[in-house]
């Protein structure tokens, strides 16, 4: 072995561990920002070991697709919201799966007649994995952007397709396998792989999307490590492997906590944004002044605040820990619950009220903080609908029956913050709303918080 064969599986080595240190650093929110350099670092010594040991032969490719894409990224990194960070998320997906797919097209050009029947294979899941993430992804980044419709698109006779397409891909599959000659079948493999993604992403709504992001994370990263096989490279091997089963385990996490399996999200067709409710939702809702609401905090002695989407969507993230702030200096326990799917992507309360400074033994998980609602005096749900819908654990016939929620209901007083009678993502009514407990305080998150805490002080 060369010396620079040498050095480049030396940094491959270096990059692969700080890619395992930085996922168990990202498990835990005070650990997680740096979990993330140790990633940018290994993403980094990855690189310069493949500039610097691989056979390059023209810069001008490379110097080019490193430019471009660092504008785009950083581009993308300044300007796109913490609310859109999924159809972002999924945008990156389909860049990586497309560049899985493109290198696999490159190796059949290039090298397959000195490729045997492993790397053959390998190069098989290659394309069909990388084929169906890129076009998968882009319907899922499309839904979440509300570029085409959120709600699942279903027809007739539409598993049966989507069966019939897996069997002509895997029947290319194996004819490439066996006849790596057969050109004709190597681009119609790559053809249905693509087709098969939009199939396979558009019976699912938009509520599941980020569980089936999560999946398409995992394939984009199964097709990366296929792409290792294929070029004989280690570390795409190793990080290909980390993403493919840490993006399996996290959909599997994600389809627990809202009591779904993984086969009923991908062919259910659940997660409409209008879905028909059966709901135990009626009556009137109770309006709260913004005063009486300051008076309730003000005087309480336990306020837990439950946050969800719309604290996202308002950025109400600094407003809430002020109030929680000022109502400690008064003497009040404050706590934050957190649910576990709250907002559009995992732990997206705890990034919130991290880059808000709230510290990180405030906040509680929904097994630790339920049994604390009944001995509480104010319930503060901010922008939260579905993760605190009585319906799913009170009424079996709800769309979201059985999901496990926080139950604010069990508090003494509940007082809701949301803009209007718009409804959580499930696209279900909240009997919460209407219950005699729950006061609502409408208005924009943001500026609900800000108007609580200037009147707190005047109490
Ligand atoms: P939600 O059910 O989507 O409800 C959000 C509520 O926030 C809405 O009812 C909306 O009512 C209110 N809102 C929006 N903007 C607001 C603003 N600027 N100020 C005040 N209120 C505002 O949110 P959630 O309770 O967090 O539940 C998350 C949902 O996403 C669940 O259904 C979950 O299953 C799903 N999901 C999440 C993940 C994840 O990883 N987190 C993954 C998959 C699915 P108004 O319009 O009336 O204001």
């Amino acid at each position: 072995m060369s010396l620079t064969s040498y050095f480049m599986e030396a940094t491959y080595l270096v990059a692969s561990i700080l890619f395992i240190l930085s996922l168990k650093m990202m498990s835990h929110p005070d650990t997680a920002r740096r979990g993330m350099f140790l990633a940018e670092g290994g993403m980094f010594a990855a690189i310069v070991g493949t500039l610097i040991g691989a056979h390059i032969v023209t810069w001008t490719w490379i110097i080019a697709g490193l430019a471009v894409g660092s504008i785009i990224g950083a581009w993308m990194a300044v300007t796109v919201p913490m609310t859109a960070m999924p159809q972002r998320t999924a945008l990156s997906h389909a860049f990586g799966a497309l560049a899985a797919a493109l290198v696999g097209v490159g190796e059949f050009l290039v090298n397959i007649a000195e490729l045997g029947p492993v790397k053959r294979g390998a190069l098989g899941f290659e394309i069909m994995l990388g084929a169906l993430t890129t076009t998968g992804s882009l319907i899922a980044a499309a839904k979440l952007q509300g570029i085409i419709q959120g709600k699942p698109i279903q027809f007739r006779g539409q598993n049966l397709l989507n069966l019939s397409i897996a069997v002509v891909m895997a029947g290319c599959f194996f004819y490439f396998w066996f006849d790596p000659s057969a050109t004709f079948v190597f681009y119609t493999m790559l053809g249905v792989a693509f087709v098969f993604g939009v199939l396979l992403v558009i019976p699912i709504g938009s509520a599941d999307m980020p569980v089936v992001m999560s999946l398409l994370n995992s394939y984009a990263g199964l097709a990366a490590a296929a792409t290792g096989f294929v070029l004989g490279n280690n570390v795409l091997i190793i990080a290909g492997t980390l993403d493919g089963f840490s993006g399996f385990i996290l959909s599997v996490l994600m389809c627990k906590a809202m009591n779904r399996s993984i086969t009923n999200v991908l062919f259910g067709g659940f997660g409409s944004a209008v879905g028909e409710a059966t709901s135990n939702a009626g009556g009137i809702m109770r309006e709260i002044s913004l005063d009486d609401a300051a008076m309730q905090l003000a005087f309480a002695n336990r306020v837990i605040f439950v946050p969800g989407y719309g604290l996202a969507t308002a950025q109400a993230q600094h407003a809430v820990r002020e109030l929680a702030e000022l109502l400690e200096e008064r003497g009040v326990g404050v706590k934050y619950a957190i649910h576990p799917v709250a907002g559009r992507m995992p732990g997206h309360m705890n990034v919130l009220l991290a880059e808000a400074n709230v510290p990180y033994s405030a906040l509680y998980e929904m097994e630790q903080i339920n049994p604390e609602f009944s001995s509480t005096d104010v319930a503060v749900v901010i922008g939260a609908n579905d993760v605190v819908n009585p319906d799913a654990r009170d009424n079996p016939k709800s769309l979201i029956a059985g999901m496990p929620i926080l139950e604010v209901d069990r508090a003494k007083s509940v007082i809701v913050l949301k803009r209007g009678q718009g409804r959580g993502f499930s696209g279900l009514e909240n009997p919460l709303f209407f219950k005699s407990c729950t006061a609502m305080l409408y208005g924009d998150a943001k500026s609900s918080l800000s108007h609580l805490a200037q009147a707190v002080q005047h109490v």
